[in-house]
């Protein structure tokens, strides 16, 4: 398949869990425990590197499957654009390898598991917490977007908690990696339409919006253009139909942030560096990113 003739990412990542040069990992590297989840494609595993005994998170992909929903290209991208992220707020991928019939990627374990599980059993967070999460987002994403990344998928699914309860971005499935405009364009800006000049900034901005739709999440326990009908969510999305209900009381400062990223002129919407300074932020978020109970 498609993965195997790129080795570079691997050569490269791999070199981080050993400390030693142009390795291709095996499954014999690893000692394999306990299962952590299933995703579509596969399942998850906790492991350990032998040599480093460093702990990660195995992700075991059959390529029958990848290849029968045609996410090659997909999984692709999101090995060579995750592997090449350094952030405190961004899962790690070591490196990948693979056998007949599977595809392994080597993950940065994050050990307190999911945080749409959490949102589920605490229903919604309070202040300080969002918007500890929130910042962390928002730093981590000013990371990618500085690297010509867009996330494009930021969802409580796509989200896990590190052991010291630090937020971790996972799953770059959906991500792009857009070009500055010297890279793509070398010379021929003159003949080039509004749309196309200001495209990358444009892209960017939908983490922006997503980012408010989580904060809303975070705080109400919902998010906040859901309807019964599929039909009714697209039309309260494009008519940006933001209601912020009574109930979880929540201070009119974080719904002035949220009403600042949820707007539909894109070029409009809250700058994420911008977003740091935001009084909710600064008042309610722990700067070390980790939030404690
Ligand atoms: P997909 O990404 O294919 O849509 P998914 O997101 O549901 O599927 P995976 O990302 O494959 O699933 O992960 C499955 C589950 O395994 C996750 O929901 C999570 O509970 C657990 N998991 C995945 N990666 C890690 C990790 N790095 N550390 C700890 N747990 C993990
Ligand atoms: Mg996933």
């Amino acid at each position: 398949m498609a993965i195997a003739s790129d080795t570079q990412p691997q050569e490269k990542a791999s070199t981080e869990v050993s400390g030693e040069e142009k390795k291709r990992w095996t499954l014999n590297d690893f000692d394999i425990g306990k299962p952590l989840g299933r995703g579509k494609f596969g399942h998850v595993y906790l492991a350990r590197e032998k040599r480093s005994n460093h702990i990660v998170a195995l992700k075991v992909l059959f390529k029958s499957q990848l290849q029968q929903s045609q996410v090659e290209h997909q999984l692709r991208r999101e090995v060579e654009i995750q592997s090449h992220l350094r952030h405190p707020n961004i899962l790690r991928l070591y490196g990948y390898f693979y056998d007949q019939k599977r595809v392994y990627l080597i993950l940065e374990y994050a050990a307190k598991g999911e945080l749409y599980k959490e949102l589920q059993k605490c229903k919604y967070f309070s202040e300080r917490r969002a918007a500890t999460y929130v910042a962390s987002l928002a730093r981590a994403l000013i990371y990618c977007h500085g690297k010509h990344v867009i996330h494009r998928d930021i969802k409580p699914e796509n989200l896990l908690i590190g052991a010291q309860g630090e937020l971790k971005i996972a799953d770059f499935g959906w991500s792009v990696h857009t070009f500055n405009r010297r890279q793509t364009m070398c010379g021929t800006l003159d003949y080039l339409p509004p749309e196309m000049v200001e495209s990358v900034e444009h892209d960017a901005s939908v983490d922006i919006w997503s980012l408010g739709v989580l904060c809303y999440e975070f705080l109400y326990g919902v998010p906040p253009f859901e309807a019964k009908e599929h039909s009714d969510t697209y039309r309260r999305i494009v008519q940006v139909d933001l209601k912020f209900p009574p109930k979880p009381i929540v201070s009119s400062a974080a719904k002035d942030l949220i009403s600042q990223m949820l707007v539909k002129d894109s070029a409009e919407r809250l700058p994420l560096h911008k977003l740091l300074d935001h009084p909710w932020i600064v008042q309610n978020a722990d700067p070390s990113g980790i939030f404690r109970g």
